[in-house]
C-alpha cells in the first residue's frame, strides 16, 4: 500500500526537504509542487537539491515512481474567452514536464481547466489541442494525470465522462491517465461509499490500469454540492470507513495514494491520518 501526502517543497532543502517530510509522517508516497501552487514562478532547477533527494530516497526504500507532482492549478487550458491565457498554459505545462523529466517523477496531476461560460464542448476541445501540441513536442515519459473535480464554477471533468472526451482526444493515449479526488468525487455527484460500483464504471470507461493517482480527503460538504473543501480524515461526510476502504482495496493496491487534507490548527494532520488510514480492521 502506498500511502501519502502533501508536502513542502521551499528553501532552504526544497526536494530533499519534501522528502525529509514525507518520512517524517511515515509516508511512502508523496506529493509536491514544483513551486507555488498559485503562480508559475520557479526555481531554477539546480536549487532543488535533486540528487540529496534520490540519495534519501534509495535509502529509505522510497521510489521515485511514488513522488507525485501537482500543476499549478491556475494553468487553464480551457479559456477560449481569453486565448492567450490557455497558450501560456500550454507553454507552461511543457515547462513542467521537462521539470517533472529532471526531478525524476512520472507523474504530473493537472486540473483540466474551466471554460469560463464558453461552453463545456468549446472548452473541451481546447484542452485537447493544447494536450496535443504539448505532448507531440514532449520527448519525456512523464504522464498527465487529469484530475476529476467537483466542479464549482465551469469547472470541466465533473464526470469520468468528460473526462473521457478529453482522452478520446489525445494522441498520446499512453501518456494520460485520471488521478481521482475522493472529495472532488463526492462534491461532484458520486456515491463513493460504492468503490466497486465506480470502478467498474471506470474500468468501462478507461480501464483500470488509467487511475495513476489518488487523493485521499473526506469532504466538509454534501454529494453533489459542487463545492470542493476538503475534510481530514474521518471528519466529514464521506466519513473514514469509506476512505479506508478506498486506500485498501484490493484493485488499488499499487496506485499512489495522497492526502490533500486541511492543517489543524497550523499543524499538518498527515502523520495522524497515515497512521489511522494504515490500520487494518
Ligand atoms: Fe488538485
Ligand atoms: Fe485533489
Ligand atoms: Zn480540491
Amino acid at each position: 500500500m502506498f500511502l501519502g501526502c502533501h508536502v513542502s517543497n521551499k528553501t532552504p532543502d526544497y526536494l530533499y526537504g519534501s522528502i525529509n517530510e514525507a518520512l517524517s509522517y511515515g509516508a511512502n508516497a508523496c506529493m509536491i509542487y514544483t513551486g507555488a501552487p498559485n503562480n508559475t514562478k520557479r526555481k531554477d532547477l539546480s536549487a532543488l537539491q535533486i540528487e540529496k533527494a534520490h540519495k534519501a530516497m534509495q535509502a529509505n526504500h522510497f521510489d521515485l515512481e511514488r513522488m507525485i507532482v501537482h500543476a499549478p492549478y491556475i494553468i487553464n487550458l480551457a479559456n477560449t474567452k481569453k486565448p492567450e491565457l490557455a497558450q501560456f498554459g500550454q507553454d507552461f505545462l511543457a515547462s513542467e514536464l521537462k521539470r517533472v523529466a529532471a526531478i525524476g517523477a512520472k507523474v504530473l496531476v493537472l486540473h483540466p481547466g474551466s471554460h469560463v461560460q464558453m461552453g463545456l464542448d468549446v472548452g473541451i476541445q481546447s484542452i485537447v489541442t493544447h494536450l496535443n501540441v504539448v505532448l507531440d513536442a514532449d520527448t519525456s515519459k512523464v504522464c498527465i494525470a487529469l484530475e476529476t473535480m467537483a466542479g464549482k464554477g465551469s469547472e470541466i471533468g465533473s464526470s469520468l465522462e468528460e473526462l473521457k472526451q478529453i482522452y478520446d482526444g489525445v494522441r498520446h493515449k499512453d501518456r494520460v491517465g485520471v488521478c481521482l479526488d475522493t472529495c472532488h468525487l463526492n462534491d461532484a455527484g458520486y456515491d463513493v461509499s460504492d468503490i466497486d460500483g465506480f470502478l467498474s464504471k471506470f474500468d468501462d470507461l478507461f480501464g483500470l490500469d488509467k487511475i495513476y493517482c489518488i487523493h485521499i480527503n473526506d469532504s466538509k460538504n454534501p454529494c453533489a454540492s459542487h463545492s470542493d473543501r476538503h475534510a481530514n480524515i474521518g471528519k466529514g461526510t464521506i466519513g473514514y470507513d469509506t476512505l479506508h476502504q478506498w486506500v485498501w482495496h484490493p484493485l488499488l493496491k499499487d496506485v499512489t495514494k495522497i492526502l490533500e487534507t486541511p492543517y489543524i490548527d497550523g499543524q499538518p494532520p498527515y502523520k495522524e491520518e497515515i497512521k489511522l488510514l494504515k490500520e487494518r480492521i
